[in-house]
């Protein structure tokens, strides 16, 4: 299998334990992608009985189209990390801070 290594900021922490790639607060999908225009929610949620098994592997922000976060460039993420977790009652970015 080819692999393509790219650098990713990290999901440094995620709260939501009900999303199947979720195990112990960490992330352990390969990739993430985040929202669209101002509602930075996680796209790649989704809930199952079955969590992921492979938890040596940890999830980056592979997409992100949030492109009102400070922190977008292009549609790509360009914090050092982020966490996720929820904002009355959406699955977020936390780290997601609109430009003014
Ligand atoms: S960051 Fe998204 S895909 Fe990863 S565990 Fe949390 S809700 Fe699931
Ligand atoms: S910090 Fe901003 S750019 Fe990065 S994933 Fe969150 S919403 Fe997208």
């Amino acid at each position: 299998m080819a692999l393509i290594l790219n650098e990713m900021p990290p999901i440094a922490k995620c709260d939501v334990s009900k999303c199947g790639y979720n195990v112990n607060n960490g992330c352990h999908a390969k990739a993430i992608t985040i929202g669209d225009g101002i509602n930075p929610g996680c796209d790649t949620y989704f809930e199952t009985k079955n969590h992921n098994r492979n938890i040596q592997r940890s999830a980056g922000v592979g997409a992100c189209k949030v492109d009102a976060c400070q922190n977008n460039q292009d549609f790509e993420c360009m914090a050092a990390s982020i966490s996720v977790g929820l904002v009355n009652g959406q699955i977020n970015c936390l780290t997601c801070v609109v430009k003014s």
